[in-house]
């Protein structure tokens, strides 16, 4: 799993909240703020780039141009949903359904350059309009689903819809925002609006509450000692960070502060079996100390209200209600695929449970595995079996030789693509470039841009998004920008990366394709636009190529001599992704089934104690287990209580079993050829959400997705393997 995520940017009906948010702004049509009045044909936002592909004019667009065009744009797509609203013609799919397609295009346009410039280039003033605009995009969000009016006509083409001679891609924009709008509680009465609002705004600061405690949970959990023979076995560089850490907070001595997953990076080298059941212990109680900070009655009642919301929508569970419109569409599905996983994931943990207590016993330990010491003895067998140096592999890593000898090549191979480098397109800076994608007919597909080095003004991780999504309704092709972290080398010198960044890479350029390929009608069903458990299909499917051998054999080559990097290398490489994948699997598996346990609970049931129903959900599942811990313990399990993960936490293990098994297809129907991936990119990667998703999906494979070649993939039970 790479720490990667995917912004979504398009201000557009279908894609925005699914929950009748509390704007705090109210939006009126005609009424124009100050900024928005100041809007005019002199701002680079006013109409469509003429720039090839509709490129942003970086050159021209200066921060101060943000705000009003910004201000326009809600106020327009506020007049224009009012429009199709009061229409007096009987709603038709043009009038309203379409007719929606299109509005909302100045205020798409400019969040698209807006969320690209604020997440990688962000400067003072763009966060001063970042937030004072958020405030105003969710009121435009609630003023479009809570339009009674506009509802009433959407639901009459929803009724109408087979009368209508749709196109198949029209028909499923109908019930998709149909879904949408009834998801967000279009249907309620206005008590139960009321109702909702009520438990909304409880649900807010709930959640507020939970992420301040938690915060201040953690901070204060931080393992603190002025002995360092209690740290003995940490590096130079950790005990530097460790007295800085100590610094920072004014106290004497060393402080480790606490990571937001259950294991601590220090348990890995720290010899004090004390300290190290210290550490946990801090970890694991963090924000369950009966004070300010214990988390447990938060998370009880924002568990019991979730369940209440869905009630009034009318799902019988909260993760019924958050599932409706994602590939797998119901808890069951979810459930059913988790505890396919369980067996085959406890039994490899248990094994390497037995390979790590055989190694305490050969080293006299004279005690019982316990969870503080699984990463301390499993990195002996890590550096024993599988370890890699960094710095015999970054030479085969430069990154422009990745980007063209196996980024570009893969898709070259698989779909016929070629890249062509344009330094004639403004960029918002330096560091980026920028690349014209050519199909394989010769006809340009998009443009691409990447801005792969760390910079302080750049959010975290690796993204991927797009400044203009691909539309025929709108005549636009897709401009897709790709974003990483990677050291930025000094001048001059080459810019070699480690295999995880290489990894990066290929994700997130799998998600590019995914916007690349989109050839849809509608802009609400192109490209990424598609559902949780399914978005992160395209980056993981497209990670496997940078390690098949063929593209290895292509870009991994030593930058200085031009040497193919040594088979021994590539195989420990390959051998390195099944190392403790028993553990792994299975920490991940018990957090997905806290997730999902907490949001199947019913709303009539009465408010939980976390700590029985942790364990009771643990044991039910047959994931309470004493030596391989939840990655997350409920009570402080940001995804889910702060993150916007509730019941989505699975997605990660849904979308692996799909790209496992999609490059098991490919593997069995002869690789990486351009047959394989035309029918791929014809099949899946050009739909978007255009199709049933699970439908989709089954008619590309010819059968279910199945779960034999994940497990294959992560080293368990090959024998499953279909
Ligand atoms: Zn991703």
């Amino acid at each position: 799993m790479k720490k990667t995520q995917l912004r979504t940017t398009r201000i557009l009906l279908s894609q925005i909240a699914t929950t009748l948010t509390a704007g705090v702004i109210a939006l009126a049509p005609g009424a124009l703020s100050a900024q928005a009045a100041a809007f005019g044909p002199s701002n680079p936002f006013y109409a469509p780039s003429s720039l090839p592909f509709q490129a942003p004019p970086f050159d021209k667009i200066k921060d101060s141009d943000y705000q009003p065009a910004i201000e326009a744009g809600i106020a327009r797509n506020i007049q224009e949903i009012q429009a199709i609203a009061d229409n007096p013609a009987a709603p038709t799919f043009g009038n309203t359904i379409v007719a929606m397609e299109k509005s909302g295009q100045l205020i798409a346009r400019v969040m698209g350059v807006f969320n690209g410039v604020t997440g990688a280039n962000m400067d003072d003033e763009l966060q001063k309009v970042q937030d004072a605009e958020a405030p105003r995009l969710a009121a435009l969000q609630d003023a479009i689903y809570l339009n009674a009016k506009l509802f009433q006509r959407v639901s009459k083409v929803y009724e109408e819809r087979h009368t209508l001679h749709l196109s198949p891609e029209g028909l499923r924009l109908v019930e998709y925002d149909y879904q949408e709008f009834v998801l967000a509680g279009a249907k309620l009465s206005d008590a139960d609006k009321a109702t909702l609002k009520k438990l909304n705004e409880e649900e807010a600061n709930l959640t507020t509450d939970f992420i301040s405690k938690l915060l201040a949970a953690t901070k204060n959990g931080a393992y603190a000692t002025q002995d360092n023979s209690a740290l003995a076995g940490l590096s130079d560089a950790q005990m530097a960070a460790a007295a800085l850490a100590a610094k920072g907070r004014k106290v004497p001595g060393w402080v480790l502060p606490l990571q937001n997953t259950t294991q601590q990076p220090e348990l890995r080298s720290l010899t004090d079996r004390a300290t190290r059941k210290a550490i946990f212990d801090d970890s694991w109680n963090r924000a369950e100390h009966g004070d300010a900070n214990d988390t447990r009655a938060t998370i009880a009642r924002l568990a019991q209200l979730r369940a209440q919301k869905a009630k009034l929508i009318g799902y019988p569970n909260y993760a019924a209600w958050k599932l409706a419109d994602q590939m797998a569409k119901d808890p069951q599905t979810a459930l059913k695929f988790m505890d396919a996983l369980v067996p085959a994931a406890t039994a490899k943990a248990a094994g390497e449970g037995r390979d790590i207590q055989a190694l305490i016993d050969a080293q006299k330990g004279g005690f019982t595995l316990q969870p503080w010491d699984w990463n301390f003895y499993s990195e002996q067998v890590r550096k024993a079996k599988y370890d890699l140096d960094e710095d015999q592999v970054r030479p085969y890593f430069e990154l422009n030789n990745v980007l063209h000898n196996g980024v570009f090549y893969a898709a070259h191979e698989l779909y016929g693509l070629t890249f062509k480098r344009r330094t004639d397109i403004p960029v918002y800076n330096p560091d980026v470039q920028v690349y014209e994608v050519i199909d394989a007919d010769g006809k340009p597909l998009a443009l691409w841009y990447c801005d792969y080095f760390k910079r302080d003004n750049k959010n975290g991780g690796a993204w991927m998004d797009e400044f203009v999504g691909q539309s025929r309704l709108l005549g636009t092709l897709p401009v897709i920008y790709n974003v990483a972290n990677f050291a930025k080398p000094a001048p001059g010198e080459p810019a070699l990366i480690s295999f995880d960044d290489v990894t990066t890479m290929f994700h997130e350029f799998g998600h590019g394709l995914h916007g690349m390929f989109a050839d849809t009608e509608y802009p609400s069903l192109s490209g990424t636009s598609v559902p949780r458990d399914f978005v992160e299909f395209p980056s993981q499917f497209n990670e496997h190529w940078a390690s098949y051998p063929a593209v290895v054999n292509h870009y991994a080559k030593n930058w200085k001599t031009g040497a193919p990097m040594p088979s021994e290398l590539s195989a420990k490489l390959r051998k390195a992704a099944t190392f403790n994948q028993g553990y792994e699997l299975t920490e991940i598996l018990a957090a997905a089934e806290l997730d999902m346990q907490w949001h199947t609970l019913s709303p009539d049931a009465p408010l939980q104690n976390p700590d029985t129903f942790e364990v009771a959900a643990l044991e039910r599942t047959h994931l309470w287990l004493t030596a391989v811990p939840t990655r997350y313990r409920s009570s402080y399990f940001m995804h889910i209580w702060g993150n916007g993960y509730a019941a989505g936490y699975y997605s990660y293990l849904w979308c692996e079993m799909l790209d496992d098994d999609a490059f098991q297809w490919f593997l069995d129907h002869g690789g990486m050829t351009r047959a394989n991936g035309d029918r791929f990119r014809r099949m899946v990667l050009a739909n978007g959400n255009t199709k049933d998703l699970a439908k989709m999906y089954a008619d590309w494979l010819g059968a279910e997705p199945a779960i034999g070649p994940m497990l294959k993939a992560r080293g368990l039970a090959p024998e499953t393997a279909k």
